[in-house]
């Protein structure tokens, strides 16, 4: 499968984030939530304006699943998902790129808070992780399509299968270092306190789902 190059600015801040030095690397739920939040948003619009579009509450919701001994953690929605287009420009660039990027270098040279305030957006997966797939089927589409990256050396697009509309992210965890924790983003009440501390105004049902081997 070839392989794509990110856009210049974005690789550099998708450096800085698997670089990071950054000490609340736990924020990267706080975007992935809010990304799956918005999705959903965006398939309630949809239903507003669009008679054929049914938005039952019920059906939407976000899933937090966990497999510690695969280290593998997934985001799931169901959202307005992405076609393949929607994958290659919007995962394989940054918007507002320029001041993202601007924010970061700043708070690494004076090591201030601003990646806290700021989102900083899907990058922020690869704080934790070393490899990170995106499967997506959008609304109106019969096909679904892959997207996966280890990090700066680029990323893929494939097809895929996937049965329902919306987004399932999946995280492989890092391993832990001397330095550096991970495992605790495989902990379920680590997570579950993340999800409190920063997505707790979300509008949607946030599941959680834990497979012990
Ligand atoms: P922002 O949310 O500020 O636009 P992000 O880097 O967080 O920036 O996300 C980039 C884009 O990728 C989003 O604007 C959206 O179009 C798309 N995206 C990310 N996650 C999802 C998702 N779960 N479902 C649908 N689209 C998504
Ligand atoms: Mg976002």
């Amino acid at each position: 499968m070839a392989k794509k190059q990110f856009k210049a600015e974005s690789k550099r801040l998708l450096e800085m984030m698997i670089n990071s030095i950054y000490t609340q690397r736990e924020i990267f739920l706080r975007e992935l939530i809010s990304n799956a939040s918005d999705a959903i948003d965006k398939m309630y619009y949809k239903a507003l304006a669009d008679e054929s579009v049914v938005f039952e509450k019920e059906n939407y919701y976000i899933k937090v699943s966990v497999d510690k001994d695969k280290r593998i953690l997934t985001l799931t929605d169901t959202g307005i998902g992405m076609t393949k287009e929607e994958l290659e420009n919007n995962l394989g660039v940054i918007a507002k790129s320029g001041s993202l990027a601007f924010k970061t270098e700043n708070e690494i040279k004076d090591g201030h808070n601003i990646i806290g305030q700021f989102g900083v957006g899907f990058y922020s997966a690869f704080m934790v992780a070393d490899v990170v797939t995106v499967v997506s089927k959008a609304i109106g589409s019969e096909e679904a399509f892959k997207w996966e990256s280890k990090g700066a050396d680029g990323y893929s697009i494939a097809a895929a299968e996937k049965a329902t509309v919306g987004t399932e992210i999946t995280l492989r965890i890092k391993e832990n270092t001397e330095e550096d924790n991970y495992d605790e983003y495989l902990d379920e009440y680590r997570l579950k306190a993340i999800i409190k501390k920063y997505s707790d105004f979300i509008r949607y049902p946030i599941k959680m789902d834990v497979t012990s081997h």
